[in-house]
């Protein structure tokens, strides 16, 4: 009992800080605390996947890879008045395909990108609807490239299906591999697709059973906006969820199939790009506020200081920074 009074009596008492801190009224104070309790949560969750994915690496003879894994995002660039920050640059970046860190970053760049244009190719096409499609194949201890090939080849027989060609005008495929212990690889693929005419899930069963000679006839359809697909699609690329259920075999055939490409786009969508190397290189080293700039939030200058990731993190949580030399807990 007195452990819940403590926990409770410890939460007002930050509330009133964080209300300190950013001159706002309690619930929008509430409201920061709570996503910055989540966000916390997903960067210690993703510490956790790296420090697997970095196991895993080793175990399969990469050793190289895991300590790049470990490194990356593991220090920040960060502009800061000591209480706020206005930027914060990764020292390093991974880049490696299976970094949850990585991934987000990607997606996020793909989703501002692709928006926009998804929104404007379906003002073009008015009586189009947008769904959302998942693909599936049966599981199996199989290489990852015999899975990914061979469903690769499935989904071009599909297109050249009449009644897939008749309803479904295009869209971005992603494809996605989780590990079942018991069975293997559970290779499927999900689609944010432009659908002309109604496609009843019996109907697209029936397509994607001929396209696949019976192999597979797993599949769901749905109606989807434009904002909740393209978040759906992209979540999948590269979906390191379960690296835990992982095993170094299975991470060495990853590693081997360098190069494959794990999304598309088909159709009317042709010629756009999911993902973009260039736009990877350009977006690390861009600088927005330099030394002795204003803070955006408070207008004290800014300084530059090199932080770990978890002091990046306690600074965006409240422990304010005096300067470059120390840090000082405000509450
Ligand atoms: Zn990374
Ligand atoms: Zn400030």
């Amino acid at each position: 009992m007195s452990a819940v009074i403590a926990l409770d009596h410890k939460s007002v008492t930050s509330l009133d800080t964080a209300a300190q801190l950013y001159g706002e009224g309690l619930p929008e104070a509430l409201g920061a605390r709570e996503q910055r309790k989540r966000k916390q949560k997903r960067c210690s969750d993703k510490r956790k996947t790296k420090v697997v994915l970095a196991q895993l690496l080793r175990a399969a003879g990469y050793a190289d890879k895991a300590a790049e894994v470990l490194r990356c995002r593991s220090k920040y660039g960060v502009r800061t008045c000591g209480r706020h920050v206005a930027q914060k640059i990764p020292t390093f970046r991974c880049r490696f395909p299976l970094c949850p860190d990585c991934a987000v970053e990607r997606r996020c760049r793909s989703e501002k990108r692709l928006l926009p244009r998804l929104r404007q190719a379906l003002a073009q096409m008015k009586h189009d609807r947008l769904v959302f499609i998942t693909l599936t194949a049966p599981n199996s201890f199989e290489h990852l490239a015999t899975h990914h090939a061979r469903f690769r080849e499935w989904f071009r027989r599909l297109r050249r299906n009449a009644r897939w060609a008749h309803r479904i005008r295009g869209g971005i495929i992603s494809f996605e591999m989780t590990v079942n212990p018991n069975s293997g690889w559970h290779y499927h693929a999900h689609l944010l697709a432009f659908r002309k005419v109604y496609y009843d899930q019996a109907e697209l069963t029936e397509d994607w059973m001929s396209a696949t000679n019976g192999e597979a006839f797993m599949v769901d359809i749905r109606e989807t906006t434009v904002e909740e697909g393209l978040r759906e699609v992209l979540k999948y690329i590269y979906k390191p969820a379960d690296l835990e259920r992982w095993t170094a075999d299975q991470v060495r055939e990853f590693m081997s199939m360098k190069g494959a490409r794990f999304s598309s786009v088909f159709g009317n969508l042709y010629g756009m790009k999911v993902e973009d190397d260039a736009e990877d290189d350009a977006e690390s080293g861009a600088e927005e506020y330099g030394e002795g700039d204003a803070c955006p939030e408070c207008g004290d200058p800014l300084f530059s200081v090199i932080l770990t990731s978890e002091e990046l993190e306690a600074l965006e949580a409240g422990v304010w920074l005096r300067n470059k030399h120390g840090t000082e807990v405000c509450h």
